[in-house]
């Protein structure tokens, strides 16, 4: 198992207001193994996308480090940075805004290759005809621009974009969440499709466990800008060791294919939407926690293994030698 990505203690600060800041993501190391997907959920503003950012060098991190095949990337210089930027892609949510609607189809998919300089003009056109092909668009709508899409189309627009320069890892934030049910569908057998044809290894942002559930390897569950659990997406989907977990998968509809033994009750997450600027002391989902005791308020739990394979950032795991949550 090779590591391809690995961060470490990355901190990510916005300034807010009278010299206070906004904790997007707090302390998050994870690794992102060669070929896989890794799952990154988690309530909106939980700090996924700054998170997407910080790992393919969007934005600058606080402290900490991201290292790409070995690489510490996190203080590259411009110049040292562009080959690695080839190699790290990102895939935007929402398909219309990222794309610039004054320009044509063809020309936004050939953009990264001209950054990066690769090729003659004429193997750059040949090269966006095939990258048309790949996601499945015709070349002869090269010349279209942008609003001459539906919704599905522009994604695949702005896949081909990222897979312009051959990159190994794409971060992929929420890239179906704006579009209908219908098309997702369509949009993750692409995603799953072009893996298994280039060797990509994803990280894919969704806010809720349903979307992800069968793309992902493994899991990453974020809270108030800290991975609270991360495992195996089947024992994580079987059985969450984190509360926070435990209520976001009860979110999830179930599909009765009798795959599940026993239907799932629904807790409701009570309590209020967490605040980035004002992190609660101790473990920061002990307010809308059920099974919340005094250590859980007073001191912070590390992510560490509730039992083998299964990290989790929770005093009392509700899997493992210590069992049931209290
Ligand atoms: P998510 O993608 O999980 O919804 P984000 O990473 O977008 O979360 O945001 C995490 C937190 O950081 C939120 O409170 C958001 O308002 C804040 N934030 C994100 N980007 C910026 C920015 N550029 N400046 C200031 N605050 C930001
Ligand atoms: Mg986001």
């Amino acid at each position: 198992m090779t590591v391809l990505l690995r961060a470490s203690e990355v901190v990510k600060r916005y300034p807010a207001g009278r010299a206070g800041a906004v904790h997007a993501v707090n302390g998050v190391s994870l690794d992102v193994r060669a070929g896989e997907t890794l799952g990154v959920v988690g309530e909106s503003g939980c700090g996924k996308s700054t998170l997407g950012r910080c790992l393919v060098r969007l934005t600058d991190v606080t402290s900490g480090r991201v290292e790409f095949d070995g690489q510490d990337i996190t203080a590259l210089g411009a110049r040292r940075l562009r080959p690695v930027r080839a190699g790290l892609q990102l895939i935007f949510q929402d398909p219309y805004a990222s794309l610039n609607p004054r320009r044509r189809a063809g020309d936004i998919v050939a953009e990264p290759l001209k950054v990066h300089r690769q090729g003659s003009a004429r193997a750059i056109r040949d090269r966006v005809a095939e990258l048309f092909e790949v996601v499945g668009l015709s070349a002869a709508h090269l010349d279209r621009y942008p609003h001459e899409f539906s919704g599905g189309q522009r994604q695949r627009i702005g896949i081909a974009r990222a897979l312009a320069t051959r990159p190994r890892l794409i971060v992929a934030d929420e890239p179906v969440s704006a579009l209908d049910v219908s098309v997702q569908a369509q949009v993750l057998n692409l995603f799953a499709d072009l893996q298994d044809e280039f060797g990509l290894t994803y990280v894919f942002i969704a806010h809720d466990l349903g979307v992800v559930r069968h793309v992902s390897d493994r899991i990453a569950v974020m809270y108030l800008g800290e991975v609270v659990e991360l495992a195996d997406a089947e024992a994580l989907y079987a059985a969450p060791a984190h509360p926070y977990t435990e209520t976001l998968l009860s979110a999830v509809p179930e599909i009765d294919d009798g795959s599940d033994p026993a239907p799932r009750e629904r807790i409701v997450l009570t309590g209020d939407v967490p605040n980035p600027s004002d992190r609660p002391a101790g473990c920061a989902f002990h307010p809308r926690c059920p099974y919340a005791r005094d250590l859980c308020r007073t001191e912070r739990p590390p992510l560490t293994e509730a039992a083998p394979g299964r990290l989790s950032a929770c005093h009392f795991p509700l899997v493992g030698p210590r069992g049931s949550g209290g």
